[in-house]
């Protein structure tokens, strides 16, 4: 029984799954530098808790999910959470969105646990720009875990890239550029206004939308377009000739791809949402809590989906402001 379908025909089978909201990064964009976890241990889901959350949304016409964060690598047991979820009838894909810092002690436990798609986050080559994006001085651990992905079998690697005027846009060629030595999907993603960030609030420009990245990218070459496939998510995909690897623009800003939305998250604090850009929450934690049954675990899921919204108003005059910053929700 498929039951998550939305008031827009819209089937709702990918559930993506913020594990912790504490980071190991500061990212400008995302967390101020003096943050502090909002959640206590206890205020958030338990591996079982979530895995007994899934295991309902299956039978609702969940299939895929995705671990995030926060910073996933950061909480403990999270290879073994990895494996229980791939064990899961009917999940037939399971990947991880990660900084990489972490990623090169734990690449082998990951891919073990059934895990075989992974998005790295990397908004620069450049070291010292590294510190000034995420606070700390990470960039080596980063770049070494995103080889061992790849010397691990990964496949694909997918490297994203929040597209930052006047702090990275001067360097998207060269990350571009690595999609002709490496395989990897390289995606460009367009800023979101979300959280009050240090990023939004000091910077007023325009923001560096899709077809500005794809105008500087182009010099290195023919960009081809790629076909979508089953697993895709929502990134218009391109290849140089000759390239190894793709490059790739999400663009939740310029072109929204609301409209074929087939996501819902759940927060490491057990609250379900049905768009990443409205703050409208279905609570599931109490419930879980207070012993409820499946079947009130599975109507909280179906209320979440009615309530998802057509579209996205970033864009509109009367745009909701999203007061969480992506780290509470998961990216
Ligand atoms: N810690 C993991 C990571 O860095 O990949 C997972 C969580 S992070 C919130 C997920 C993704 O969201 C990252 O690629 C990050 O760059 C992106 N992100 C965070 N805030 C964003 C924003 N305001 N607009 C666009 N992307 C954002």
């Amino acid at each position: 029984m498929a039951n998550l379908i939305d008031r827009y025909n819209r089937h709702l089978n990918y559930l993506r799954i913020s594990v912790t909201d504490r980071c190991n990064l500061r990212c400008i964009y995302c967390l101020p530098e003096e943050f502090l976890p909002m959640l206590s241990h206890s205020d958030i889901l338990t591996y079982e808790e979530i895995l007994r959350i899934v295991r309902i949304g299956v039978r609702l016409g969940i299939s895929k999910v995705r671990v995030t964060g926060g910073e996933p690598l950061v909480r403990k047991g999270v290879c073994e959470f990895l494996r229980a979820l791939s064990e899961i009838e009917g999940i037939s894909d399971v990947s991880l969105t990660t900084n990489g810092v972490f990623l090169k002690d734990k690449i082998h436990e990951i891919r073990a646990a059934g895990v075989r798609r992974i998005n790295i986050s990397l908004d620069t080559l450049d070291r010292e720009k590294f510190m000034r994006i995420t606070r700390r001085d990470n960039f080596k651990e980063v770049w070494e875990g995103i080889e061992m992905a790849q010397e691990s079998g990964f496949d694909p690697i997918k490297i994203n890239v929040v597209a930052l005027r006047g702090i990275n846009d001067e360097e998207l060629t060269d990350i571009a550029a690595l999609s002709f030595s490496y395989p990897f999907h390289i995606r460009f993603i367009e800023h979101m206004p979300m959280g009050n960030s240090e990023f939004s609030i000091q910077n007023s420009d325009p923001p560096l939308l899709a077809p500005e990245i794809m105008t500087r990218i182009s010099v290195l070459g023919k960009l081809n377009p790629v076909k979508n496939c089953v697993n895709d998510g929502p990134a218009d995909r391109f290849r140089f000739e000759g390239a190894k690897g793709e490059v790739g623009v999400i663009r939740p800003l310029s072109h929204h791809f609301c409209y074929k939305c087939n996501r819902l998250r759940l927060t490491a604090s057990g609250q379900l949402r049905a768009c990443l850009l409205s703050d409208y929450q279905e609570d599931m934690k109490t419930p879980l809590r207070n012993g409820c049954s499946d079947e009130e675990v599975a109507n909280i899921f179906l209320r979440a989906v009615r309530m998802k919204p057509l579209e996205h108003r970033l864009n509109s005059e009367n745009a909701e402001s999203i007061s969480s910053p992506m780290s509470a929700i998961g990216g």
